[in-house]
């Protein structure tokens, strides 16, 4: 009888969310508000002829890697940055090899690290969410091929500092260090500067958030020169579609779009803390688009109403560490009014029930 493997059959299914999201989407980290105009326009002049061939990816690598400062040999567009982790794990884990991931954190470094059979050693953060740098020091193993993190974190919204993740690269010098930079626009720090100077350091960046991109799927992974290749192999030429390959030279150059929507998003993270603070609700300083809080036992009903006011949050306290936790994304400032109001209206709501219980 057919079997998938061993390690297929072993691993769980991951099925995100996102039946009947209707209502204000702040559940998904996305853009809430959508792309620039000019990406659009961009995609709207696409003819029949850009559609009828094989998507070509080196012109449209060579603009990203002069938008990031490197090499066209440092610089692959990948199908998101899902697909930049899938083809990591596929070049550098074998079946005896250990992949370090630090939790709670995004769930596709475990998914296509267990896929290949690799361990995975997971390093719970403390109860502080931050990233727990001795602890990944001390995970590491002449078996440790991989050390996925991204920073900021989701769903902490906590980051790793540059110095910390070169001392991982330093110690871990036959694994792969990939630093996942999703939310890099909101948090403005990087290493993409180091890419190539440090032998093992592999950095992602996605079009999915900032830029409001998620739909089209694309991403940039960026490696030294010299393992770039290896990555390539495994990888296929035709990964990202040629809509997306029309629509980045555009989308990298409307600066202005991003960082319009990067400042909205980032007075609405004030305005959402200042809040928290007010209420008394423990949550975790983020440097991302979102922020995760503890509501405590009622998270469920927390949700619930929040839903019932048109308005999408994302449950995490399934997450390791975060029980009762849900994360809220910021959009734009209108956006961010609706969510605080709806947020005071629940709060509220919910504190009234509670007084009628007891
Ligand atoms: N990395 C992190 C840390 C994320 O939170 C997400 C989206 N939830 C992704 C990667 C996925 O990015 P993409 O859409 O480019 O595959």
């Amino acid at each position: 009888m057919l079997s998938a493997r061993k390690a297929v059959r072993q691993m769980h299914e991951y099925h995100p969310p996102l039946a009947g999201r209707t209502g204000l989407r702040l559940d998904f980290n996305e853009n809430t508000e959508g792309c620039s105009p000019r990406v659009l326009a961009r995609i709207r002049e696409i003819t029949a002829d850009d559609l009828a061939r094989y998507p070509e990816r080196e012109p449209v690598e060579a603009i990203a890697a002069t938008h990031l400062g490197l090499l066209l040999e440092q610089v692959l567009l990948t199908n998101g940055v899902d697909e930049a982790i899938h083809l990591l794990c596929e070049a550098y884990l074998e079946p005896s090899d250990e992949a370090v991931v630090v939790t709670p954190t995004f769930s596709m470094y475990e998914i296509f690290a267990e896929a290949t059979g690799a361990k995975v050693v997971r390093v719970q953060c403390g109860e502080d969410l931050r990233f727990p740098l001795e602890k990944v020091l001390a995970s590491i193993t002449s078996n440790t091929k991989l050390i996925a993190v991204a920073s900021p974190n989701n769903p902490t919204g906590g980051v790793a500092s540059r110095e910390q993740l070169l001392t991982i690269a330093k110690s871990a010098a036959d694994a792969a260090l990939f630093v996942d930079e999703a939310y890099y626009e909101f948090h403005g720090k990087t290493l993409m500067p180091d890419v190539g100077a440090v032998p093992n350091l592999f950095v992602a960046r996605t079009f999915s958030k900032a830029y409001g991109l998620a739909g089209l799927r694309i991403g940039i992974l960026a490696g030294p020169r010299e393992q770039m290749p290896m990555v390539r192999r495994v990888s296929s030429p035709y990964s990202v579609n040629a809509v997306a390959l029309l629509a980045l030279p555009e989308a990298l150059a409307d600066c202005e779009f991003v960082a319009s929507y990067v400042e909205q998003v980032k007075a609405g993270r004030t305005m959402l803390e200042s809040e928290l603070r007010r209420k008394g609700i423990e949550w975790w300083p983020s440097e991302a688009n979102f922020v995760l809080m503890r509501i405590g036992e009622r998270h469920r009903e927390f949700v619930t109403a929040m839903r019932q006011r048109g308005i999408l949050v994302r449950d995490r306290s399934s997450d390791p560490g975060c029980d009762g936790c849900v994360r809220i994304t910021l959009g734009t400032s209108e956006q961010t009014e609706r969510l605080l109001a709806a947020f005071r209206d629940v709060m509220s709501e919910l504190k009234l029930r509670a007084e009628v219980r007891a």
